[in-house]
């Protein structure tokens, strides 16, 4: 499947133009999965998490995306933005738009995750969740995830959001790439791998708020400075390795970059 996240702070941005994004990264991202599609972003009062879902291709979602968020709230600019968006290759559920992506929490969206991949042991992490009063909506293996970082917040409540997410991946198995969005956490997006790829585009005018940015890998485990181009001129596809984690200082100036 296909999964893409968009995260703005740059230029104050309408819901409107976030959803063309993620309809276009999902444009993109279509060959790899087809039978259904999804996306989530911010509500009008920012207070929640507005998601639609369609059985089909992405042409059927762009119609939906239309008729939904066709008020003018959506067309105001604001500041800072996070959206979600899938399009599906069913592992586990059939093609339908409940096992649709984003899956979420049940606090009314508060967690919301889309998923590439297969977590193996969802039925253990389905079992453990279950005896503590989680039902499930779905059939995917996915579910669970929204639903365990649910469960982290609740016991854990200092955590930050990174944090949540890392606690998370640990307890799940199998090859993934998923990315999370919160209303608890508005304005930040969590994106994670375990071997499957991900790539990470970044424009930024100043420092990012960590004043970090990841290295990350390309071809042959070479690592890639951020202002070095990929060889064929494209973003690259990291290799399948899980190691992300270094991290190194970020210029001051104006840079727009794939890696
Ligand atoms: N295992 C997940 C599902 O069946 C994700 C499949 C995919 O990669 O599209 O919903």
């Amino acid at each position: 499947c296909g999964i893409f996240a968009y995260l703005n702070y740059l230029t104050p941005k309408s819901r409107q133009e976030v959803l063309d994004l993620l309809v276009t990264g999902l444009k993109r991202l279509e060959y790899r999965g087809y039978d259904s599609t999804g996306v989530a972003i911010d509500s009008p009062d920012n207070k929640n998490i507005v998601m639609v879902k369609r059985t089909g291709k992405v042409k059927v979602l762009e119609e939906a995306i239309q008729e939904h968020f066709s008020g003018k709230e959506y067309s105001e600019p604001v500041p800072t933005h996070v959206g979600i968006a899938h399009t599906r290759w069913a592992t586990h559920g059939v093609p339908c738009e409940k096992n649709s992506h984003p899956h979420r929490s049940d606090d009314e969206n508060g967690f919301v995750v889309v998923h590439n991949g297969i977590i193996t042991n969802y039925n253990d992490v389905k079992t453990f969740l279950s005896k503590r009063g989680y039902e499930f909506e779905s059939d995917t293996d996915t579910e669970v995830f929204a639903k365990l970082v649910h469960h982290l917040w609740k016991t854990h409540p200092t955590y930050s959001f990174r944090e949540l997410v890392e606690q998370a991946i640990l307890q799940v198995e199998g090859a993934f790439a998923i990315a999370v969005k919160s209303k608890y956490f508005p304005g930040e997006c969590v994106a994670s791998r375990r071997s499957s790829p991900l790539l990470v585009g970044i424009k930024t005018k100043t420092r990012l708020a960590t004043d970090h940015i990841p290295i990350l890998y390309g071809k042959d485990d070479k690592k890639l400075s951020p202002d070095q181009d990929a060889d064929s001129g494209k973003p690259q596809v990291l290799p399948r390795s899980e190691s992300t984690s270094e991290f190194m200082p970020l210029e001051e100036k104006e840079v727009e970059y794939f890696f």
